[in-house]
């Protein structure tokens, strides 16, 4: 059995007291919300903290606000069982309710939260492993080794984005509100991630993600499509997300955002462009799946193989346009 390491655990009630409790303890202390991730990485000596800062006890951290007219607020402590079931959301913003409900099981779903799953680690085959396999392969980059096992010449880290609510949150033009050392601060969630496997992430350690802020819905369609070995439970080894704005017919906006192909979520813009100003035909969407599928670069680091998981780009993308444009999910033979 794996068991957790010691450390202090810290219970802040309030957000300033938490952001001045990261300040203290510096590199040595990391946050946790439901602890779905940590704790097992902790287990497996991936992570190392000697202090948790719990935000469990934290006030005000939990909740959804708003209304799809004027947008809405989620609190980062909202649970993902929360998110997926609240009603505005799951009839305004479906990619979100929808992504969040198919992350992992309903048990994880009731302890992990919405600011977790976008802060959560990237994965790979040769680190998501216990110290003793780890240690077998003489390590990685990410953790306590040198070199790349996936692309031994390469100066990075490749692990890959793994989180379902990422994808759908920036299809959606959502922001991420942030607290740390040197105040707050609004950013988009397209600007919270890096393509490093090791800092997946652009905010400072120290800074707090207090809540995420959805956009009005007005005209709005979106949708989460999700491939995963295992229906019941499983990470994405592919997440596509699309989020289209309509002025009657025609396209106005758009956004397709592919998960787990990469170190951060990947943002198809060139399909987007060729959807602007368009209706939403089986010829349009063929041509959009077309060029989604070209930024897609899966590495043999997952589950299912990595040509597999780069064709069903195309699959999943073709299914996850016809649902927004109200079409049966395959054509017609
Ligand atoms: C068996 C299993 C299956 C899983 N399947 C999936 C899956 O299918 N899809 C998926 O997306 N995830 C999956 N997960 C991962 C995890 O359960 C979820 O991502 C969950 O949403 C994490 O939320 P949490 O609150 O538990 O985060 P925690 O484990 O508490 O934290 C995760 C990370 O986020 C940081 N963090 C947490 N809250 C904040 C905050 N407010 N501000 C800044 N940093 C913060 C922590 O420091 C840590 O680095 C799975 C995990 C397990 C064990
Ligand atoms: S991509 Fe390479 S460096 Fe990163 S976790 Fe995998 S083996 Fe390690």
């Amino acid at each position: 059995m794996m068991r957790l390491p010691p450390f202090t655990y810290l219970s802040p009630a309030s957000v300033a007291d938490a952001a001045r409790q990261m300040a203290e303890h510096g590199p040595a202390a990391m946050l946790v919300a439901g602890g779905t991730d940590l704790y097992p990485n902790m287990k497996r000596r991936q992570f190392e903290p000697s202090v948790l800062i719990g935000l469990r006890a934290v006030k005000g951290l939990a909740g959804v606000g708003g209304s799809a007219r004027a947008g809405m607020t989620i609190g980062s402590a909202t649970t993902l069982t929360a998110v997926s079931r609240h009603p505005d959301i799951a009839r305004h913003y479906p990619a979100l309710a929808t992504a969040a409900g198919l992350v992992s099981t309903p048990q994880l779903r009731n302890m992990g939260t919405l600011g977790g799953n976008v802060c959560v680690d990237t994965r790979c085959n040769y680190y998501n492993q216990s110290y003793q396999w780890r240690k077998a392969v003489n390590f990685c980059m990410k953790k306590d080794g040198d070199i790349c096992l996936v692309a031994p010449g390469s100066s990075r880290c490749w692990a890959v984005s793994s989180s379902d609510t990422a994808p759908a949150l920036w299809s959606l033009g959502a922001t991420v509100r942030l607290v740390g050392p040197a105040g707050e601060r609004e950013i988009p969630v397209a600007g919270l991630y890096r393509d490093d496997g090791i800092q997946y992430l652009t905010k400072q350690p120290g800074e707090i993600v207090t809540e995420i802020v959805l956009p009005p819905a007005e005209d709005v369609r979106s949708v989460y499509l999700k491939l995963r070995r295992r229906g019941s439970f499983d990470f994405p080894v592919l997440g596509v997300a699309a989020t289209v704005q309509m002025d009657g017919e025609i396209v106005r906006a758009a956004r397709i955002v592919l998960g787990a192909v990469a170190s951060l979520p990947r943002e198809a813009v060139e399909a987007a462009r060729l959807m602007v100003g368009e209706r939403l035909s089986p010829d349009l969407i063929d041509r959009a799946a077309e060029a989604a599928y070209r930024p897609a670069k899966p590495l043999d680091n997952t589950d299912l193989t990595h040509p597999y998981r780069k064709k069903m780009t195309r699959v999943f993308v073709t299914r996850a346009l016809r649902r927004l444009a109200g079409l049966p999910e395959a054509p017609e033979a």
